[in-house]
């Protein structure tokens, strides 16, 4: 059954690789089978002989301890396999909300994505954050309806939320036959034959493939005209086929199926179960037939850093090199870098030039990764996804390239980190090992900050959630064996300037000793999104280069410092229009003080609006529990936006301030009797009530 690779319309018969390569994540809700799935196309390609069952921890994508422990994903870890003649990279994609930022930078590296539904629970909460994020990258995608031996399964109906909820043009290419315990095989659209699974063996290779039996000649039959009739409103020479009621043969269903997917106008719909071992080759060879190459996918588009101008090279082994830095795992030997190279071919043990560090980063070795091991290579060519050892400073984000052409891709987006805690370790000795370790931290995972208080000294680290913050602080107990003590989560308060304010600040000490003198006069007003930016009208040098650049820092970190409240200052434009130099008084640490003292001055003139961070929140409940909660959204002052049917069960969706949400998943587990389920993102910022402002200043 493997192994039908239709050479891709596209290509233009390059001996390369490259039309042989997909690179592809399973995306999906958490416990659709993502893991399962995975598992079982590795040994399906051969590439481990024993499986490891989720439940019992095992699971060799589950590298990293933190994720044994919990039983689930976190880490995006890249395997390479050969289904066939194709190459597969595959990255495996976390699905806790918490932990989207992983997703996001799979699929800016991904060509193509296979959506993982569990065919009982139909589309959830977190697979239509992930299909939004599709969207927002392009991702031609598959859907695979998992699960389909168990008790409830509904493939229509699965199929049915995938069009209404997801709003996807999806449709079956496979009809299952017996559903439930009794599901026992399927039949492709396609070549309109039965697939047939032994009763009592889930042995992968154990299946029989004939004419389709019984009935469901009927319904294949219904179902197929109905696809083919989809298909032909993005193909004319279908269109004209079918209206002449001439039959398309094999290959033109496949090329118009294959082009509208990879054009994202259309959603092949498959389906089986992954643990019992079915469908899983048909996904894969679905896989290869109609999700794009890198030369589908086109030329990568960038940005030139030194004239800002739109560039992009082909994705050819041939041309410029260009990659980017998608993921840093940090190891004791060293940080495994993960880079999809979209141009050029990428060589151990030579220099490749970062245009955002200005530097070379020499690449010390080249690995094809495998779940729980790697295959040392040479080279790296266009459209392979690799790990690299040897790289320092590159962070995920950055481009790799030659000095000579420089290339940068448009940086991953992530949201803003919206709740902190004090983190300390328990022996003061290791101040300075817990500083580097949330170094590493912090470089491998974007979405994760830290900083020191001003005011108390402290270390404080930020992330998208409770359940971040703790995977961190497990991480360092754990995986790194460092004792810290926490304080308690807090909400990342945000302010904005209420109006315009221009005024003078004078830091001027004269008296005894080196002498302290700066006169600025700095103009400060709100401006819309959540940059500072600081510039100056300055002209004659009156000011020098240098002292308004210790103007700008002081005002940057008392913004990020928090000011009096201990919520980071943003939207605001400070303009130094005027100021004085003392001949022998003057520093740059005095400016640097009197731009302190000025965004000081500033947040009490102008004023401040206190924002707080706003959480789309999406809960799913049965019916009997929909009122209680509703009613507990709203006690925590939440806005409930919409309530849909979700199968049996109900889905509401609302924002709520992440401030009234601590421990949110205890009480929904309690007010649900266990049976509710919710995900949660952040939705931008909303201004404070008034009295909650009073007690934060308290
Ligand atoms: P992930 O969170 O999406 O990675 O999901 P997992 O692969 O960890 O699967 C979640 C649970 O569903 C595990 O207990 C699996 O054994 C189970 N599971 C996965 N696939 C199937 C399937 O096809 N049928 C059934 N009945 N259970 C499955």
């Amino acid at each position: 059954m493997s192994g039908t690779l239709l050479e891709p319309t596209e290509a233009t018969g390059s001996p390369s690789v490259l039309v042989r390569t997909r690179n592809i994540g399973i995306v999906a809700h958490i416990d659709s089978g993502k893991t399962t799935i995975t598992e079982r196309m590795l040994k399906l390609a051969g590439k481990i002989r024993q499986l490891g069952e989720v439940h019992d921890g095992e699971a060799t994508m589950d590298f990293l301890k933190e994720e044994q422990e919990r039983g689930i994903t976190i880490g995006s870890a890249a395997t390479h396999f050969l289904w066939g003649d194709a190459s597969i990279n595959l990255i495996d994609t976390p699905g806790h909300v918490d932990f989207t930022a992983e997703v996001e930078r799979s699929l800016r590296v991904l060509d193509g994505a296979v959506l993982a539904i569990d065919s009982v629970a139909g589309t959830q909460a977190q697979s239509e954050t992930v299909n939004r994020q599709m969207n927002k990258y392009s991702v031609p995608r598959l859907a695979f309806i998992n699960k389909m031996d168990r008790v409830g399964a509904d493939f229509s109906r699965a199929v049915d939320s995938l069009r209404k909820r997801l709003r996807l043009n999806a449709l079956p290419i496979q009809i299952p036959v017996g559903e439930g315990p009794e599901f026992h095989g399927l039949v492709d659209l396609i070549d309109m034959t039965q697939v047939t699974f032994p009763e009592r063996t889930d042995d992968p290779a154990d299946f029989t493939c004939g004419p389709i039996e019984g009935d469901y000649v009927e319904v294949a039959c219904a179902a197929r005209a109905k696809l083919l009739d989809a298909l032909s409103m993005h193909s004319d020479e279908l269109m004209e086929l079918l209206l002449e009621d001439t039959e398309p043969t094999h290959d033109q269903v496949v090329q118009v199926l294959r082009h509208a997917t990879i054009h994202e106008n259309f959603v092949p719909v498959l389906m089986g179960s992954a643990l019992r071992n079915r469908g899983v080759p048909a996904l894969l060879d679905a896989v290869v037939t109609y999700l794009p190459s890198p030369i589908d996918r086109g030329a990568a588009q960038g940005v030139d850093p030194r004239t800002e101008e739109p560039i992009a090279f082909e994705p050819s082994p041939l041309a410029e090199p260009g990659a980017m830095v998608f993921k840093t795992v940090h190891f004791p030997t060293g940080d495994l870098t993960f880079v999809r190279v979209y141009s050029g071919t990428l060589e151990a043990g030579k220099g490749f030039y970062n245009p955002r560090l200005r530097r070379h980063e020499r690449i010390g070795r080249i690995f094809l990764v495998h779940a729980s091991s790697r295959e040392a290579i040479e080279t790296a060519e266009a459209g392979q996804i690799v790990a690299v050892m040897g790289i320092k400073q590159s962070a995920t984000g950055d481009s790799l390239c030659s000095k000579q052409s420089p290339i940068v891709y448009g940086a991953t987006t992530f949201a803003n980190p919206v709740i902190s805690q004090a983190i300390e370790p328990r022996s003061s000795v290791d101040r300075d090992r817990l500083g580097e370790l949330l170094g590493i931290i912090a470089r491998e995972d974007p979405t994760f900050q830290v900083h020191t208080d001003q005011e108390t000294g402290q270390t404080i680290i930020s992330g998208m959630g409770e359940l971040h913050l703790e995977v961190v602080v497990h991480r360092l107990r754990d995986e790194f064996k460092l004792a810290v003590l926490t304080g308690k989560p807090r909400v990342s308060y945000r302010q904005t300037l209420r109006k315009k304010a221009s005024f003078e600040t004078r830091h001027i000490k004269q008296t005894g000793g080196s002498g302290q003198y700066a006169v600025a006069k700095i103009s400060f007003e709100p401006i819309d999104g959540e940059d500072v930016e600081v510039t100056d009208t300055i002209t004659g040098g009156k000011i020098t280069r240098e002292y308004l650049e210790a103007i700008a820092k002081g005002i940057r970190e008392y913004a990020t410092s928090g000011g009096r409240r201990g919520a980071k200052i943003q939207g605001f434009r400070a303009t130094i229009v005027d100021g004085k130099m003392h001949d022998v008084d003057s520093s740059a640490i005095a400016f640097y003080a009197c731009g302190v003292q000025s965004a000081r001055s500033a947040e009490e003139l102008c004023g401040t609006v206190v924002l707080e961070p706003i959480m789309r929140v999406v809960v799913t409940t049965p019916e009997e529990y929909l009122g209680t909660v509703i009613g507990d959204l709203n006690s925590r002052m939440g806005i409930v936006e919409q309530i849909t049917d979700e199968g049996l069960a109900k889905q509401v969706e609302g924002r709520v301030p992440l401030r009234t949400l601590p421990a949110y998943a205890t009480t929904l587990r309690s007010i649900t009797s266990g049976r509710g389920e919710y995900s949660m993102e952040p939705d931008g910022y909303q201004p404070v009530p008034a009295e909650l402002v009073e007690g934060l200043d308290g």
